[in-house]
């Protein structure tokens, strides 16, 4: 720029090629010129950044997905009597050790089925074989004496409310992300959820209600308040089956107690499998099975386990009666 004022200006002053409106004129154009000019210098590096993330996010969509609808699959709408694991043997891989390890278990409709035992001992990958999050290596999950892999995914899924720990929540509106995208309910569905749930009161706090936008991964919330979102949600879906992943991180009470309060709401005849951390829903359940390293190790009432299974009763004493409220 330097050189060309220093040449264009010596030019002007000697009054013969070049007028001053002339040079003012090409200056104001070689400026405009000039950031697209760079741009076009930075292109090349956009593209190869491009081309390279492009790369990796297609990688991602290729993934094939193992869990398909097999080519016989039937259509199911409805539940109507029991789920059963049958002899269920599952590894993450082949060269992995096994993490389930002949589990036998029969769910009747309506049970509340409580799952408790040390961390690692295969609750989590047990409640996942249900929606077919993986497919069991051997055996066999059944709902009604129908194996799940021969239920087309979308129906098994649409029988099932899942509400876990990591709450998933998208950048949009409170009530798009209990709606969960789908448009089928009204906003009065979605408030009479919300209320069910314990979050009406919060969300009504919001700067705009049910319209305020939540940030990425709903960073604007606390847990507990994530948690009833994804409580609300189960209870819009209205699914037969549900399955509860407790927190095992402790709320602080009064949210627990909300919780707590709208998971009953939630609970009310349905079909519950709950993987437990707290010694309230413990107690509150049909069934409690406890497991370790991969297998059913004894299952009954809570009394009746405290009185004969020395393993439960430690449990009960040392894990969750630190975390539980009572
Ligand atoms: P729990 O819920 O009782 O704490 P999990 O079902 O989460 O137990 O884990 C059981 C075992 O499976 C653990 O040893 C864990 O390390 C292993 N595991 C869990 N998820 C995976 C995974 N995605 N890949 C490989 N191993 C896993």
């Amino acid at each position: 720029m330097a050189s060309v004022l220093w040449f264009g200006g010596q030019l002007v002053l000697a009054g013969r090629l070049l007028s001053a409106e002339d040079f003012i004129r090409f200056l104001a154009i070689l400026f405009s010129v000039m950031e697209p000019i760079k741009s076009l210098g930075n292109l090349n590096n956009n593209i190869q950044i491009a081309l390279a993330s492009g790369q990796r996010i297609f990688a991602v969509l290729d993934t094939p997905n193992p869990i398909a609808d097999s080519p016989g699959a039937i259509s199911k709408k409805d539940f109507r009597r029991d789920i059963e694991f049958r002899n269920v043997w599952f590894r993450y891989g082949e060269s992995l050790d096994w993490v389930l390890r002949g589990i036998d278990l029969r769910i009747a409709r309506e049970q509340k089925v409580a799952l408790v035992g040390p961390s690692g001992a295969g609750k989590t990958t047990l409640a996942s074989l249900l929606p077919r999050f993986y497919d069991v290596t051997r055996g066999a999950v059944c709902i009604d004496g129908q194996d799940v892999r021969g239920i087309r995914l979308q129906d098994l899924r649409r029988l099932m409310g899942i509400v876990t720990q990591e709450v998933i929540l998208f950048n949009d509106t409170v009530a798009r992300n209990i709606a969960y995208g789908s448009r089928e309910f009204t906003l009065e569905q979605i408030e009479e959820a919300a209320r069910l749930a314990n979050a009406l009161e919060f969300i009504q706090q919001l700067p705009e209600g049910f319209q305020t936008v939540i940030g990425e991964r709903g960073v604007r919330l606390s847990g507990g308040q994530r948690q009833r979102l994804a409580i609300a949600r189960a209870i819009l879906k209205n699914p037969p089956i549900l399955i509860f992943d407790e927190a095992t991180s402790s709320l602080d009470s009064e949210s627990e107690r909300l919780i707590q309060q709208a998971m009953e709401n939630l609970m009310r005849r349905r079909t519950v499998l709950i993987i437990a951390h707290r010694l309230a829903s413990i107690i509150h359940s049909d069934l409690i099975v406890l497991m370790d390293d991969g297998q059913i190790l004894d299952m009954g009432s809570h009394e009746a386990l405290l009185e004969r299974n020395a393993q439960y009763r430690n449990l009960c004493r040392l894990q969750l009666a630190g975390a539980g409220e009572e």
